[in-house]
């Protein structure tokens, strides 16, 4: 019998994973979760023989249950080849008390690669599955680091095309230049006067306007999402939770079932969910340590019950975390509820209307798995330093915000034998100048973006990614800007209809 996937606000609206991947979003703003989540059951033994490509099957055919073995290992093999520069996909280095899981090998160098190399390959295969004739219209709001991957992701994939909204401010001139210099047929890249959340409201928006889909189903079209919400992101990113462990039990860092701590460095919600799955399928992580910059609003959320989006929007050095509302908690939100898509609607009826709701006790009391805590600008900066110093070990901001929360996390807890996992999201070559700063201010206040790259290349020891070294002198080709309500206009025009 087929694993099928229910809606968050409406407990009708039940679908098999393939009809999820391609809806996105369920009616009613609601998100796809799967109506329980499967167990792994695999020894561990067995695991640890496996390949990237081998645990992604084990993990993801028990996720996409009508999907046949065939389609899932040709996905599996589409995603997950050259495009990473190691074998190993998802690499495990240890620096000084922790692993940091390496997820930033792919084509664009952040962990967005991990689910968006894949999904092209789920949707497109879902679409046939289904029957689907529309052209597939992927929308996206991104702040940063999915418009890219996104962008690489679908680059002239037939049968789609991709348009991305970036806040025009809220992302760094790195990021910029890899998404406005991508090349493909289909695709289409514009920045927003506004910030991420109002990206992110406008694609929702759009996905829940029944009239433009009727304008657009008239025209051959349909949407799709490629943002973290659609269950085609998630499950990927369960695959390296498990592989992790896997990994740590090969080198005899953990015996079969000892607990591990996973920290993840947390915006929309997506990464550390898909940790929170990889527990429910049976890899014990005990604690699921979620990272926040100064926008804390999952901090106080864990801290205090209530979730309040109702605060000022700070741009930080780790801008793929500058995020008010976190789409993905939905999903554990309804969880703690008891899968109850009432309770639930209301909570996020709240969220949109007030921009704040507060859970039950009793659904506080089942958040016990995860410790929030969040990092300032001054502590992130300093971490990056001391590792560097310590270690020569560089890494980027948004991994620092997760390790200065795990050295909190160990001085409150005393939990310091737990062998620990950060989950590390970005090359430090695509933050290049708030990394560098942290190393040292005065001696790189001068130089260029590019020379910064070449100076950090030279002090990590690393060469520079291809990813970086393809944008050094790639033009741009995409210059459209528009304000945060004109971006259903931009769509039809970017599409010719009306
Ligand atoms: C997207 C992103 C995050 C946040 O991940 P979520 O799944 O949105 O919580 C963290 N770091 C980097 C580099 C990212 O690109």
């Amino acid at each position: 019998m087929d694993l099928m996937y229910k809606s968050t606000r409406n407990a009708d609206e039940k679908v098999t994973a393939s009809e999820a991947i391609l809806k996105g979003l369920a009616g009613k703003g609601g998100l796809f979760v799967p109506e329980e989540i499967p167990a792994l059951n695999i020894d561990m033994d067995d695991l640890t023989r496996m390949t990237y490509q081998e645990t992604a099957y084990a993990v993801m055919s028990r996720f996409l249950t009508d999907f046949t073995e065939e389609e899932l290992k040709d996905c599996i093999a589409k995603a997950y080849d050259g495009k990473f520069d190691t074998k190993e996909i998802a690499p495990l280095t240890y620096t000084k008390d922790a692993w940091h899981l390496e997820l930033f090998h792919g084509s664009t160098i952040a962990f967005k690669d991990m689910a968006l190399s894949i999904l092209p390959h789920l949707l497109i295969t879902s679409a046939r599955k289904n029957r689907v004739k529309n052209e597939i219209v992927i929308l996206t709001a991104t702040s940063g680091d999915t418009g890219k991957a996104a962008l690489a992701g679908f680059a002239d994939v037939p049968g789609t095309k991709i348009i991305v909204f970036y806040p025009k401010y809220g992302v760094s001139p790195i990021q910029e230049k890899q998404m406005v210099t991508q090349k493909g047929d289909n695709v289409f890249v514009v920045g927003i006067h506004g910030n991420f959340d109002q990206a992110q409201s406008g694609v929702k928006k759009m996905f829940s306007d029944p009239e433009l889909a009727e304008v657009m189903d008239a025209a051959g079209y349909q949407f799709s999402s490629a943002n973290s919400i659609n269950i085609g992101r998630l499950v990927p990113q369960i695959v390296y939770y498990v592989y992790a462990y896997a990994k740590l039990y090969a080198k005899g860092e953990i015996k079969k079932g000892d607990p591990i701590n996973a920290v993840v460095p947390t915006g929309n919600f997506g990464n550390i969910l898909a940790a929170f799955y990889a527990k429910n399928m049976g890899i014990p992580i005990a604690k699921l340590i979620c990272a926040s910059n100064e926008n804390k609003v999952l901090y106080d959320f864990f801290s205090t019950g209530t979730y309040d989006k109702n605060r000022e929007f700070i741009l930080t050095s780790s801008p793929s975390m500058d995020i008010l509302i976190s789409s993905n908690l939905e999903r554990l939100i309804y969880r703690i509820t008891g899968n109850d898509a009432a309770q639930n609607a209301a909570l996020m009826r709240a969220l949109s209307e007030e921009g704040r709701y507060t859970v039950t006790p009793e659904m506080k009391a089942q958040l016990a798995d995860f410790y929030g805590n969040y990092a300032t600008e001054d502590e992130t900066a300093q971490h990056i330093r001391n590792l560097y110093e310590e270690t020569g070990y560089v890494m980027d901001t948004h991994t620092a915000v997760a390790a200065a929360v795990y050295a909190k996390y160990r001085k409150e807890t005393k939990d310091t034998d737990t062998k620990t996992v950060i989950a590390s999201t970005a090359s430090p070559f695509k933050f290049t100048r708030s990394v560098m700063d942290a190393i040292d201010k005065d001696k790189y206040r001068d130089m260029t973006d590019f020379g910064l790259v070449d100076e950090l290349s030279r002090i990590s020891n690393t060469p520079v990614p291809k990813a970086i070294e393809e944008i050094k002198n790639a033009k741009a080709l995409h210059d459209t800007v528009c304000e945060a309500d004109e971006m259903e206009r931009v769509v039809k025009q970017f599409l010719k209809i009306e």
